[in-house]
């Protein structure tokens, strides 16, 4: 198993820390500092940095770590608005982390951007701001029929992969949850879970996608009572998974983020 630990970072980013013996990889680093201080803490030296897409909370800490890791590769998308990148990765490419035991496989889930792509491997999808825990990422720069397509695909992964998404909003995102399903005892338990560890302190992240395929609404446009609740919030019958998934989102950014 990968060792993987989040790194907080702003308000509610999570930076995701990968390590083996003295080599560590990061996901997603909006924030040089954060990340220079857990590496140094544990006396690591930065072999990798990964990118899922190129908004400054997932990129802004790129052109520090680099001049102070010049070695470290950077993978990323295809996107000039990402900074230092040394390996550009495109759907199906392989990505062998320097110095750890850690290979991914690279999923290109456009809808959040244009741009933005998913890293697969050993059980574990880091999957930025595409799918959030019991929720999903807006849509900026891509379109709704292309997130649509992004989140089936993940869907279709086994239940088991842990979902490492980039951001703690998951208690927002339950409280929509409950407005689309309101007789959900799978949401109820698990925005009672979701309290609990935010009352300690935890995050609320990974999540297994087998939980999110029972409360994320984003993966149940084919279910009844979530068409349901979307058409009314529309105001008119909506025949496909991507109208439902368009709906809801359009919602979801009347309501919260
Ligand atoms: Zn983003």
């Amino acid at each position: 198993m990968l060792d993987v630990t989040p790194i907080p970072a702003f308000d509610d980013n999570y930076i995701w820390l990968l390590r083996h013996n003295r080599s560590a990889a990061v996901v997603d680093p909006g924030d040089a500092d954060p990340v220079l201080g857990a590496l140094d803490q544990s006396d690591l030296r930065l072999s990798a940095v990964v990118i899922t897409h190129h908004h400054g909370d997932h990129t802004g800490g790129l052109e520090e770590l680099t001049s102070v890791f010049p070695e470290a590769r950077v993978f990323a998308p295809q996107d000039r608005r990402i900074p230092c990148v040394t390996d550009e990765v495109a759907e199906g490419a392989e990505v062998q982390i320097p110095g750890l035991p850690a290979r991914f496989r690279v999923l290109e889930v456009p809808g959040h951007t244009a741009t933005h792509i998913a890293y697969l491997g050993d059980g574990v999808l880091f999957c930025g701001d595409t799918l959030f825990a019991a929720g999903c990422g807006r849509v900026f720069d891509g379109t709704f029929e292309q997130l649509a397509a992004s989140l089936e695909r993940i869907a279709a992964l086994p239940p088991e992969t842990l979902i490492y998404c980039a951001h703690e909003y998951t208690l927002a995102n339950l409280g929509f949850a409950a407005w689309v399903e309101p007789e959900s005892s799978a949401v109820a338990s698990r925005a009672a879970e979701a309290r609990r560890r935010r009352a300690s302190g935890e995050p609320t992240v990974p999540s297994h996608l087998a939980e999110e395929l029972a409360t994320n609404p984003f993966l149940r446009t084919g279910v009844p009572a979530v068409r349901h609740a979307a058409e009314r919030y529309a105001g008119r019958a909506l025949d496909s998974h991507s109208e439902v998934f368009a709906a809801l989102r359009q919602w979801k950014d009347k309501r919260y983020d």
